[in-house]
């Protein structure tokens, strides 16, 4: 590349080049048009361990394509950050979760959105979720759950702690997003004020044949209990991974066993089944 540098060019990295700029593409045309036909948010169970009531959600952002095709988030969310653009997606994702809080106001507790370290860091993200509330006063602030995970405290993380100190004084929940597959959970942990965690798929699933892995949950969740925190499973699939939870003390727990991402018109229909039940 000229000078002392060189540049590793490969197949992978074309490809990888060339899919962020038609993502980045996708996505500006996307969040410019009807942000609702395409940007669906889909809404995934979080039910209660002991008996699989549900008690929250998690929005679950997809991305519609012309020719129909729904995308997950890994075809956008990373050029979403690259490029800011995850601040109006966020944005628009946090407004979508907050109309469905009023309309499930009987059946659901909480919906849990995603924020990025990068909207995270945006001075006016603060005041956009204050003045959302306001705007809803109906709304209990306590029925929004933000999960946050570890990247957000690189760079500042004195104002990232402060930003969330705000958040929580309006009465939002925090939960550690991913937690145990970060290079420094613990710190994370003492350091900021969050009122979940949530353990990483990575040592959920297959729990119930992986003493390691059962060992390792089981310390997490009596760290988190003894810092008052609450614990939500990820990655759940099978039952017996179920039970261990269970047993181990875990009180919630989230994954396909109970249900994958879904539009909200058949979430809406899933809280109606179980409120007849
Ligand atoms: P995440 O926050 O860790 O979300 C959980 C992911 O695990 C979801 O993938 C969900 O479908 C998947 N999952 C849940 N249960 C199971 C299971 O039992 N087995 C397996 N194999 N997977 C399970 P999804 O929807 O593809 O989202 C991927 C990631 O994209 C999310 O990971 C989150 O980091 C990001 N994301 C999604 N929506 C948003 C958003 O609105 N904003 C931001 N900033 N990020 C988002
Ligand atoms: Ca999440
Ligand atoms: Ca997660």
């Amino acid at each position: 590349a000229g000078g002392n540098r060189v540049k590793v060019f490969n197949q992978q990295m074309r490809v990888s080049v060339q899919e962020r700029i038609t993502g980045e593409k996708m996505l500006r045309e996307a969040l410019a048009g009807d942000r609702q036909q395409n940007l669906p948010v889909w809404f995934q169970p979080i039910v209660r361990a002991e008996d699989g009531e549900i008690v929250g959600a998690e929005a679950l952002v997809r991305m519609c394509t012309a020719d129909g095709t729904i995308l997950g988030p890994g075809h956008f969310i990373p050029a979403a950050e690259e490029t800011g653009l995850i601040v109006p997606l966020g944005e628009h994702v946090l407004r979508t979760a907050l109309r469905y809080l009023q309309e499930w106001s009987d059946d659901l507790r909480y919906i849990s959105v995603n924020v990025s370290p990068r909207q995270l860091a945006e001075a006016d993200f603060v005041p956009l979720l204050a003045d959302l509330l306001t705007a809803s006063p109906e709304i209990d602030p306590r029925r929004l759950v933000l999960e946050i995970t570890e990247t957000a405290m690189l760079g500042s993380s004195h104002d990232v702690r402060e930003r969330l100190e705000t958040i929580k004084a309006l009465g939002v929940r925090i939960a550690l997003d991913d937690f145990g597959t970060g290079y420094s959970s613990l710190t994370w942990l003492q350091n900021i004020p969050a009122d979940v965690v949530k353990l990483d798929r990575s040592f959920v699933a297959g729990l119930s044949s992986d003493p390691r892995k059962s060992s390792i949950i089981q310390a997490v969740l009596w760290m988190a209990r003894s810092l008052g925190m609450s614990a939500v499973a990820e990655g759940v699939e099978e039952e017996a991974d179920q039970l261990a939870l269970h047993a181990a003390g875990c009180p919630f727990i989230q994954g396909y066993l109970f249900g994958k991402p879904v539009p909200p018109a058949e979430f809406s229909e899933r809280l109606q089944r179980s409120r007849m039940a």
